[in-house]
């Protein structure tokens, strides 16, 4: 087991090298130029690209399966049907989740979280109890349980960083405590990089009898996750980020936790019958599937595990953090660029400044030279506010990411450094 909470296989016999070149073949998009330059896509944590298996995965479902799940007795239905359920497999397995009855398709993270925070939160938290956030959380984990605070009179606590972007974990285990019902903190920043230790996290929440939601939408396409090692009670991920479709996502929580938790959204599909005078719900994971779900989309996220999967995830893990590398030294080596999280571990998300330009201008300046990055607060207001900044300029890694990406954004910097000389 590796400190991630992930098992890492051995390195295989006649391991082949990772061949970026080649991988970058199976994403269309990446052939483009943009304003007659080589696009160099380096906003994969905002959203990633998708390769051909998926999008023709897609395609095949409309072309050849498509028709609603779970109601007809037709031959397609039917086909569909057993096609979403083996998406839902896919991602059970991807997690490592003991059942498929534990994978919740929704439309991303931010759903899972308000759908844990309006059920499980309301009916586990109330006045006087607490709900333990991170100061690198995305709004999308920390506003749902705002709501659910404000609604239940709840407290929001929040557990400190260190200057390179680490959680303190002594400071975390101070403010766990009786009242603490929740612990909701993300797998790996969007800002930062830093991945979190969740199974320390999840030792000293369930040593308070608390629970724990991990927010996995950047760890999903860069870690090997196992939710069972992890040991936590929810995890939520993103499809768009992990090389699948916008609009779909997942829920992962423990069988008997979802058992006993309330329905999200009342309508189809989520009832075992409904009268005027009482209406008796579905079981897991369907009370939470409301109305006709995102089939496709679903179809698209089981195509994309099946792509990350098929990777060789020490290949892939080695190829990435040497990518990291690469660019933190280089852009470290830039004088007046300062990097915004350093932590000891971390994945593909380089946040910097640069004295005197603003990130937007930035930003600008490098999509004329066809790089595409992020700028802004990345939603995580409160982690900017941490750092005294307002915005950084971040440009954040895919699978398909290389040196020569680097090595263009390091050639744009400079032409953005030239322009505010
Ligand atoms: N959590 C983190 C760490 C993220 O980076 C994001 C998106 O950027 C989210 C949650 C929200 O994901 P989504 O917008 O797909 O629901």
């Amino acid at each position: 087991m590796n400190r991630r909470g992930g098992s890492l296989p051995p390195l295989a016999e006649g391991f082949v090298p990772y061949q970026v070149e080649r991988l970058r073949q199976a994403f269309p998009i990446l052939a483009q130029r943009i304003y007659g330059k080589p696009l160099v896509y380096l906003d994969s944590a905002a959203t990633s690209q998708k390769p051909q298996a998926v999008i023709e995965a897609m395609s095949r479902f409309f072309l050849e399966e498509n028709a609603n799940v779970h109601r007809g007795v037709h031959y397609l239905s039917l086909r569909a049907t057993e096609a979403y359920e083996q998406a839902r497999a896919k991602v059970q397995r991807f997690l490592n989740a003991a059942h498929p009855e534990e994978i919740v398709f929704v439309r991303g993270t931010t759903e899972a979280v308000n759908l844990v925070a309006q059920t499980y939160g309301k009916v586990h938290v109330h006045a006087g109890d607490e709900v333990l956030l991170s100061t690198m959380e995305h709004h999308s984990n920390i506003v749902p349980w705002q709501m659910l605070c404000e609604q239940s009179g709840a407290r929001l606590r929040v557990a400190p960083i260190d200057d390179s972007g680490e959680l303190l974990l002594d400071e975390l285990e101070r403010l766990i405590g009786p009242r603490t019902k929740l612990v909701a903190v993300t797998h790996v920043s969007n800002v930062l990089g830093t991945v979190n230790p969740i199974q320390r996290i999840v030792e000293l929440a369930h040593a308070q009898g608390a629970r724990v939601l991990v927010d996995g939408a950047q760890a999903a396409p860069h870690l090997k996750l196992d939710v069972r090692a992890l040991g936590c009670d929810f995890y939520a991920l993103s499809g768009h980020k992990m090389y699948g479709p916008t609009g779909i996502g997942a829920l992962y929580a423990r069988r008997e936790l979802l058992e006993a938790m309330p329905p999200y959204q009342g309508g189809g599909d989520m009832i075992l019958s409904v009268s005027f005078e009482k209406t008796l719900y579905n079981k897991p994971p369907y009370r939470f599937e409301a109305g006709t779900p995102n089939m496709v989309g679903a179809i698209g996220l089981g195509a994309a595990v099946d792509f990350l999967t098929g990777l060789d995830p020490i290949a892939l893990a080695a190829h990435e953090q040497a990518v990291l590398t690469y660019a933190q030294r280089a852009l470290a080596a830039l004088p007046g660029l300062r990097l915004i999280g350093t932590a000891r571990d971390k994945i593909g998300v380089l946040s910097f400044v640069l004295d005197g330009i603003h990130p937007h201008d930035i930003g600008t300046i490098l999509d004329r030279e066809g790089i595409a990055i992020r700028t802004g607060h990345h939603c995580a207001q409160p982690l900017m506010q941490r750092y005294g900044l307002a915005a950084t300029a971040r440009a954040s890694l895919g699978c398909y990411s290389s040196e020569q990406d680097i090595d263009a954004l390091l050639a744009g910097l400079a032409k953005v450094q030239e322009v505010f000389r």
